[in-house]
C-alpha cells in the first residue's frame, strides 16, 4: 500500500483552544497550516470549560497580584518568568478574544463581568454564564476557519517523525477508513490537551487520553512534572462530571453529614475558595473519617440554594442541568452530592515560553512546539488555579503560533519517506492481528481504578507502589490483547486500543515521578512526607522512557523570581 505524503509549512495536532489559536496566527501570517484532530474541533475538551478565564482587568486587581496568586497556588514550583509573561499578557488576550467575537457576561455598566475563584485575591475570572470554553472555542475556531486553515477532522495522530534531534512531521490515520498518511512539515505543534482519563473518577472527556505525551515519550524525549495531577473538589458523585468552581465562586457552601461547614476547619479564611488541592483533600478527608453523605457516604453536600433561582438561572444554568441529568437533584431546591474528581494535568511536554520542546534541561528539538494542557511551561507548577488554564491554552497557543510563523522560514523542509510511517503501521497491524485473550476495556478499567485508589488526592509510598506494580502487570497483559473488530471503517476498538497504550505509558510517568517525590507540594500530597521540602524538592521532575519502557528520572531547576518562598496558607 502506498502511503500518501502531504506537505505543509506547519502541522498542528489538536483543535482545542491552543491548536486553533496557533493555527489562526500561522494562517494570518500567510503560512500553509493544517490542523489534525481526532475529534471535530468543537468537541475538543476546551468546549467543556465552564467557569472562566483569568485576567487582572479591574482597578481593584493588579497583574502583580495575579502573578502572586498563581505562584502561591503553584506551591512555588511554577517558573516565575512564565507566570509573569502569562499574567502580563492576560488582559490583552481577553480583549483579543472579545474583538474576535467572544461574548462575555457583562456588568450593568457594560464592562466584562468577573467572578471570584479559588486562591485568587480579587474577582478575576471573566465568564460567559457557565460556558466560557464553548464561547471561546466557537469564536476562535470560526476565525481560524474563516482565514482558511485546513482542518482534518477525525484524523488520529499516532507518531511523530523525529530524527537527528529534529521533527519533520507526523503520521496519522483517517478514522473513517484507517488510511495512513504522512504529514510532512517544517514545524509541528502538539496541542493534544489533558490526560486525566487515566483515572476512574474524572471530569475529563473520553478523548483526553494523553496521546501526545506518550507519542513524545516513546521517542526518548522528556515529560515534566507528571506527578502533579489536579483533583477538582466538585465532581458529581459517582461519575466525576464537573460542577465548576463557579458554583463556589458565586457563594456555594460545602457541608458534611453532621451539617458542619467543614472548610472552617481546613481554611478558616478562604473557606470554600481555598485553592483546589486544599479543598479536595478536605473533602476526601471528611469522607474518610466517616462524615460523608449520600447512599454510599462517599460525597459531601454542595449547597447553592441560598443564591436563589434567578441568580442560578442567570449564572449557573449548565451546572444545574448537569446535576438534574446525572443525579436527579435540582440545585435551586436542594444541595447536590459532590466529591473530588481527577481534573487537570499540570505536567506535560516541557517547553520554554515561546513553545520550543525540550530535548533535555538545556537543549531543544528543532521544528517542534507544544502549547496548552499537554505542555508544561510551567505556569501552574504543582497546582493550577481555576480559570488559569483556558488562559494558558489561548494565550500560549497564540504566542507559540506566532513564534512558529517567525521561525518557519529558517527551517529547511526535510522530506519524509514512506519508511517514516513504519512504526505507526506496525502498531496498528499488531493491534488488529494480535490474538490474545485480554480485553482493552477490562485492562483500562483496572488501570483507572488503580490510579483513582492508589495515586489520587492522598498518596503514600505503599499506595504508589501498588500502582507501580499494577501498571507493570497491565503492561505485560497488554501484550496479549485482542480486538474483535478487524474492519477498517470507524474502528473504535482499534482507536481505544491505541489510546489505552498511551494511557499505560503516561500513567507510568505519573506514579514513578510521584514515588520519587518524597514531599507534599500542591496537588501531590504524600501522607508519609506531609511537608513541602524546598531543600530537596524545589525542582521540576524530568522523566525519560527508554525503548524497554523503563523510566529514568532527572530534575531541572525552577525559575524563581520576585515572589519569595513562603508557607502556603488560605
Ligand atoms: C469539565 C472541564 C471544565 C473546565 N473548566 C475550566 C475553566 O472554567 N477555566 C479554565 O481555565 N480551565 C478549565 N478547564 C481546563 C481547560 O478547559 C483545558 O485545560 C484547556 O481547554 C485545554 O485546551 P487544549 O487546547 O490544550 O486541549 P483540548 O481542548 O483538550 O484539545 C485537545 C485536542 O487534541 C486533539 N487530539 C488529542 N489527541 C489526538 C490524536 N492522537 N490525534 C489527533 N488529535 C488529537 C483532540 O481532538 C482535541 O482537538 C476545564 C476542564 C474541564 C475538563
Amino acid at each position: 500500500m502506498s502511503i500518501p505524503i502531504y506537505t505543509y509549512d506547519a502541522i498542528i495536532v489538536g483543535a482545542g483552544l491552543a491548536g486553533n489559536a496557533a493555527a489562526r496566527e500561522l494562517k494570518n501570517e500567510g503560512k500553509n497550516v493544517a490542523v489534525i484532530t481526532k475529534l471535530h474541533p468543537l468537541r475538543s475538551h476546551s468546549g467543556a470549560a465552564q467557569g472562566g478565564i483569568n485576567a487582572a482587568l479591574s482597578s481593584a486587581d493588579s497583574i502583580e497580584l495575579h502573578e502572586f496568586d498563581t505562584v502561591k497556588g503553584s506551591d512555588y514550583l511554577a517558573d516565575q518568568d512564565a507566570v509573569e509573561f502569562m499574567c502580563q499578557k492576560a488582559p490583552e488576550t481577553v480583549r483579543w478574544a472579545e474583538r474576535m467575537g467572544a461574548t462575555f457576561s457583562r456588568k450593568e455598566d457594560g464592562q466584562i463581568a468577573q467572578r471570584p475563584f479559588g486562591g485568587q485575591s480579587s474577582p478575576r475570572a471573566c465568564y460567559a454564564k457557565d460556558r466560557i470554553g464553548l464561547t471561546l472555542l466557537q469564536t476562535i475556531y470560526e476565525q481560524a476557519f474563516r482565514l482558511g486553515v485546513k482542518f482534518l477532522d477525525e484524523w488520529y495522530a499516532t507518531d511523530l517523525i523525529y530524527k537527528d534531534g529534529k521533527v519533520s512531521g507526523i503520521v496519522a490515520f483517517h478514522l473513517r477508513d484507517t488510511q495512513i498518511a504522512i504529514f510532512n512539515a517544517k514545524s509541528v505543534m502538539f496541542a493534544t490537551g489533558g490526560y486525566a482519563r487515566a483515572f476512574k473518577i474524572s471530569s475529563n472527556a473520553h478523548a483526553n487520553t494523553g496521546d501526545g505525551l506518550s507519542i513524545v515519550a516513546r521517542h526518548g524525549l522528556p515529560l515534566e512534572d507528571m506527578e502533579f495531577v489536579q483533583f477538582h473538589p466538585s465532581g458529581l458523585s459517582g461519575n466525576g462530571v464537573l460542577i465548576s468552581e463557579a458554583a463556589r465562586g458565586e457563594g456555594g457552601k460545602l457541608f458534611n453529614s453532621k451539617g458542619e461547614r467543614f472548610m472552617e476547619r481546613y481554611a478558616p479564611n478562604a473557606l470554600e475558595l481555598a485553592s483546589r488541592d486544599v479543598v479536595s483533600r478536605a473533602i476526601v478527608n471528611e469522607i474518610r473519617e466517616g462524615r460523608g453523605v449520600g447512599p454510599r457516604k462517599d460525597a459531601v453536600y454542595l449547597d447553592v440554594t441560598h443564591l436563589g433561582k434567578d441568580l442560578i438561572m442567570q449564572r449557573l444554568p449548565e451546572l444545574r442541568d448537569l446535576a438534574i441529568t446525572f443525579l436527579g437533584l435540582d440545585m435551586i431546591k436542594e444541595p447536590i452530592l459532590i466529591s473530588a474528581t481527577a481534573h487537570y494535568s499540570m505536567g506535560g511536554i516541557p517547553v520554554d515560553i515561546p513553545g520550543h520542546v525540550r530535548k533535555n534541561n538545556t537543549e531543544f528539538v528543532e521544528g517542534f512546539y507544544a502549547a496548552g494542557e499537554c505542555s508544561c511551561v510551567s505556569v501552574h507548577g504543582a497546582n493550577r488555579l481555576g480559570a488559569n488554564s483556558v488562559l494558558e491554552a489561548l494565550l500560549f497557543g497564540r504566542f507559540v503560533g506566532k513564534t512558529m510563523a517567525s521561525e518557519i522560514d529558517d527551517i529547511a523542509l526535510r522530506p519524509a519517506t514512506e519508511d517514516d510511517a513504519k512504526r505507526a503501521i506496525d502498531e496498528i497491524n499488531w493491534i488488529l492481528n494480535n490474538n490474545g485473550d485480554e480485553r482493552v476495556a477490562q485492562l483500562r478499567e483496572e488501570l483507572q481504578d488503580t490510579m483513582t485508589d492508589h495515586a489520587g488526592a492522598f498518596r503514600t509510598e505503599e499506595s504508589l507502589q501498588v500502582a507501580v506494580d499494577k501498571i507493570k502487570e497491565l503492561r505485560q497483559r497488554h501484550k496479549n490483547i485482542r480486538v474483535d473488530d478487524k474492519s477498517k471503517v470507524f474502528n473504535t476498538e482499534l482507536q481505544e486500543a491505541l489510546e489505552f497504550g498511551h494511557m499505560l505509558d503516561y500513567a507510568k510517568f505519573i506514579v514513578e515521578s510521584a514515588i520519587a517525590r518524597k514531599e507534599s507540594r500542591g496537588a501531590h500530597f504524600r501522607e508519609d512526607f506531609d511537608k513541602r521540602d524546598d531543600v530537596n524538592f524545589l525542582k521540576h521532575t524530568m522523566g525519560y522512557m527508554d525503548t524497554s519502557g523503563d523510566i529514568k528520572l532527572d530534575y531541572m531547576d525552577v525559575t524563581l523570581g520576585k515572589h519569595e518562598l513562603k508557607e502556603r496558607t488560605y
